[in-house]
């Protein structure tokens, strides 16, 4: 059914990079065998997956949407590819993105962009823009996505559907390609919210091959889906709402806090005053942790590699030249002037500083409520072609999703109405580790 489904709509979506028809079929008669001999269901027991494509699969191509990597197999599994498996998933594909994760439109895959299956001539967001639009149009059951500055929630809010990402150091980010490694996070997109929790479910924990994992008790999400929010204490941050806000974004994101209301919530505004600093301090540190992390692209060790070097440098020169597009290659200038001395401790360093400020305003506005709750984005899905030449506007785009990666904090995009006919996102933002909250929250509005 789920290729069925990608026959009939994927001409007009373009939501895949590769599809696994051959080897989901193996999977799915392999899972069927297990079952007659007696074997017990795993958590998402038969669901048809897809997987954005820079998280690794066995044996399925990798591409991160990239040139430099258009020809890579990775020889092992991600830790999410493995726990989906445990959880015995179908893997349907490999989902387009923005090239290495960098964008909000799906514009920036040098394969084609992924249009929005609400309407075709808007963009699906960014950059896990496959991932939401192959759940929107009904070609898989949920997806995988990475968010490193709103990558999951945004393209969620643009296609309609729920997307969440955990606090960091909840998902193992082993066999995800780095991005910026300190905010980089992998979550689910799903239909709705129950599902959401299941998939958390299934790819949450502790992994000794991720540095950075949190080694916390999981519990069990969906027993948090009550349905009860009374005495809810939301706070919704007033920069959220001001300058630069679509005013019918505003409006759909005030009803539903009358929803929360009638539910028996309480809502008070409160200030994050670091808000204004975000997207500077963001796109400073994530670009030179991509100039770092995107200096192991060499032409040796992964991918394609330039015809005929000269010699060494001439080798690395043009497979990098070559392999990657305009927009990374823009990341990887700005990050290399950030961290190059002299300019070290004028950039970099003061953006770590605004980002323990930033942090501070979450710690303290969570002294006061359980979730913080505003718009995804500051507007509806946006016209393909339309920011396209302008970067800083398509950076602010990030605004209201950038603070929480900064911070580390889980957050989710529910759909909460439309704006001129195009999906609009709620975002509930939660305290580290709190996912149950974030959840029980977003559940009890749909
Ligand atoms: N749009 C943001 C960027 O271009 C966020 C990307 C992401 O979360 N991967 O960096």
């Amino acid at each position: 059914a789920s290729y069925k489904r990608i026959a009939q709509t994927e001409p007009a979506v373009q939501a895949f990079i590769t599809l696994n028809e051959e080897g989901a079929r193996k999977q799915a008669a392999e899972l069927d065998k297990q079952l007659q001999e007696g074997g017990e269901r795993g958590l998402l027991f038969g669901l048809p997956a897809g997987i954005k494509d820079n998280i690794v699969t066995e044996g399925l191509t990798t591409t991160c949407a990239s040139q430099f990597l258009r020809n890579y197999d990775p020889i092992y599994d991600a830790t999410v590819t493995k726990k989906l498996k445990a959880a015995q998933t179908v893997t349907i594909g490999k989902l387009n993105m923005d090239e290495f994760a960098m964008g909000g439109s799906n514009e920036n895959s040098s394969f084609y962009a992924t249009r929005n299956p609400w309407n075709t001539e808007y963009v699906p967001g960014g950059s896990s823009g496959g991932s939401a639009a192959s759940v929107a149009a009904g070609q898989v059951y949920f997806s995988l996505g990475s968010d490193t500055g709103g990558s999951i929630r945004q393209p969620a809010a643009y296609c309609g559907i729920v997307g969440l990402k955990p606090t960091y150091g909840l998902v193992s980010r082993f066999g995800l390609v780095a991005f910026a490694s300190s905010l980089d996070q992998i979550g689910p997109l799903t239909k709705n919210v129950e599902d959401s929790a299941y998939v958390l479910q299934a790819i949450a924990g502790y992994d000794s091959m991720d540095s950075t994992s949190a080694n916390v008790e999981i519990p069990d999400y969906t027993s948090a889906l009550t349905g009860d929010v009374k005495g809810l204490r939301i706070g919704v941050p007033k920069e959220y709402l001001g300058q630069g806000i679509d005013p019918k974004v505003k409006e759909a994101v005030l009803a539903a806090l009358r929803v929360y209301e009638s539910l028996g919530a309480t809502w008070e505004e409160v200030s994050m005053p670091h808000t204004e600093y975000a997207v500077a301090t963001y796109y400073l540190l994530a670009s030179s942790e991509a100039s770092s992390n995107l200096a192991r692209f060499d032409g040796v060790r992964y991918g394609v590699r330039a015809d005929n070097p000269d010699n060494l440098i001439d080798l690395y020169r043009r497979s990098r030249s070559e392999g990657f597009g305009q927009e990374v290659k823009r990341r990887i200038m700005l990050g290399t002037y950030a961290l190059s001395s002299g300019y070290y401790d004028a950039y970099y360093l003061k953006a770590q500083k605004v980002r323990t400020l930033i942090k501070r305003d979450f710690d303290q506005a969570f002294e006061k409520f359980d979730v913080l709750i505003g718009p995804t984005a500051p507007t509806p899905a946006f016209r393909i072609g339309e920011q396209v030449g302008d970067p800083l506007t398509m950076y602010l785009n990030d605004i209201l999703t950038i603070p929480v990666s900064l911070a580390g904090v889980p957050a989710v995009s529910i759909p909460c109405g439309l704006a001129d006919g195009l999906p609009v996102g709620l975002q509930i933002i939660g305290k580290s580790f709190d996912e149950s909250t974030v959840l029980r929250a977003a559940h009890a509005f749909e």
